[in-house]
């Protein structure tokens, strides 16, 4: 057993981090502050190769796996979650389902743009009335002839409404089982179809230079052969993806765990009181060590998941381990963080002040925390 990474993976760290110091550090405040998308960062991600990274050269991607996407995520986060989600989201809701269930001519006119970070995709599972129980979907789709017309909305659905938003894949009600259960499926809805609307960006507490919007469907006709894999495999489709999505919000939670670590020494060293230093006080050098104990043992749980699903083994209920130890202990830290910043830690100048913001999203999106313990008793036979 080796958890340590090989001189590539190293490599990919280095320069995504070298990136987030140099690239995203400086912009991205002003972004959040004014709720703006970062294209110009998005498109340089774009040629780095990043929105590819865990696909097949043919497709156009770079090769790597998904565990070059977790390093990648945390790296990103460790300066700035919106950046880190905005990734996240194209690759494992977006490029990821048409990837893994599309067909060749579906992959042949996505895949390219998706894995450029020329184009963006959204994933819309979640409703207005339905988050968790995923089964409790309201949105149709009936065929009339070569064409679903769907009717319902989406909500949450993050890179659904950027300039560059190419597709969402929303999933659907497409019939009824023998048994009398619900028939989902999923369905390519490309941008600007009639009937598909966008609703204005939502007003959020963190992720604010990520884009979030509620999605309506009214009547909205798209081809037949838009159909994402088997008709009726819509909920053994985003329960894959959802699993593996896990990994990589857990890689993102931990990115901003070691962030609060990062600001928390550097200021430290250099805020004075009572004559000298606060990182001289055990009681901040407690909360610190605290705080990277909890972001190393957090990185270990998400490894040890993608070693895991890499190997094609089980991984379900180590995903949601690392889910929900990593969402844990991010809040933990961006908290403890705070306090050590004391005033400027409420003052939005400050990167903690944003990593307090964009943490607490992390224990409910891609299954709550009492979704992950749900999976994790499951899983143990309860
Ligand atoms: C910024 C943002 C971006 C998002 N991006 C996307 C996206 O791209 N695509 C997408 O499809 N969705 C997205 N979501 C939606 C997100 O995944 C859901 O918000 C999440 O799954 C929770 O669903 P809900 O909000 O409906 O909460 P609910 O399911 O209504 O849950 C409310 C509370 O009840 C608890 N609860 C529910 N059922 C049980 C139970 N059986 N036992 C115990 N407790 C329970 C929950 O844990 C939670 O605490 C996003 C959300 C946000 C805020």
């Amino acid at each position: 057993m080796d958890f340590r990474l090989s001189e590539e993976q190293e490599a990919l760290r280095e320069s995504v981090r070298d990136f987030a110091r140099e690239v995203v550090a400086p912009a991205i405040a002003e972004h959040y502050e004014k709720h703006t998308f970062p294209y110009e960062i998005v498109r340089q991600m774009g040629k780095m190769g990043l929105f590819g990274l865990p696909f097949p050269e043919e497709h156009g991607g770079m090769g790597g796996d998904y565990f070059a996407l977790c390093l990648a995520l945390e790296e990103l986060a460790r300066v700035d979650s919106s950046v880190a989600i905005t990734l996240e989201a194209a690759v494992s809701l977006g490029a990821m389902p048409i990837y893994r269930f599309g067909t060749d001519e579906q992959q042949a006119r996505w895949l390219p743009k998706l894995l450029s970070g020329e184009a963006l995709a959204g994933f819309g599972l979640t409703e207005p009335g339905t988050g968790s129980d995923a089964g409790g979907t309201q949105t149709r789709a009936v065929l009339d002839g070569d064409e679903w017309v769907i009717n319902g909305s989406k909500a949450f659905i993050t890179n659904s409404g950027t300039d560059i938003t190419a597709l969402v894949t929303v999933t659907a009600v497409t019939g009824t089982r023998p048994d009398g259960s619900k028939e989902l499926s999923t369905i390519i809805v490309p941008s600007g179809t009639p009937g598909f609307t966008v609703a204005p960006a939502y007003s959020k507490v963190g992720w604010n230079a990520s884009d979030t919007h509620e999605l309506i469907f009214d009547d909205c006709r798209v081809p037949a052969a838009n159909l994402l894999g088997e008709r009726g495999r819509g909920f053994a489709q985003f329960l894959r993806i959802l699993d593996e999505g896990r990994i990589a919000i857990a890689a993102l939670a931990v990115g901003l765990a070691q962030g609060c670590v990062d600001e928390s020494i550097k200021y430290a060293k250099e805020r004075q009181a009572f004559g000298q230093p606060i990182g001289n006080y055990q009681a901040i050098q407690f909360k610190i060590a605290d705080m990277e104990m909890k972001a190393h043992t957090a990185r270990l749980a998400y490894y040890d998941a993608a070693a895991r699903m890499l190997a094609g083994e089980p991984f379900k209920r180590q995903a949601a381990i690392a889910k929900l130890y990593a969402s844990t202990i991010a809040v933990d830290n961006a908290r403890e963080a705070t306090q050590i910043h004391g005033g400027y830690g409420f003052m939005n100048e400050y990167p903690v002040a944003r990593f307090w913001r964009d943490s607490k999203i992390l224990e409910i999106g891609e299954g709550t925390s009492e979704v992950q313990r749900m999976i994790i008793a499951r899983d143990l036979g309860m």
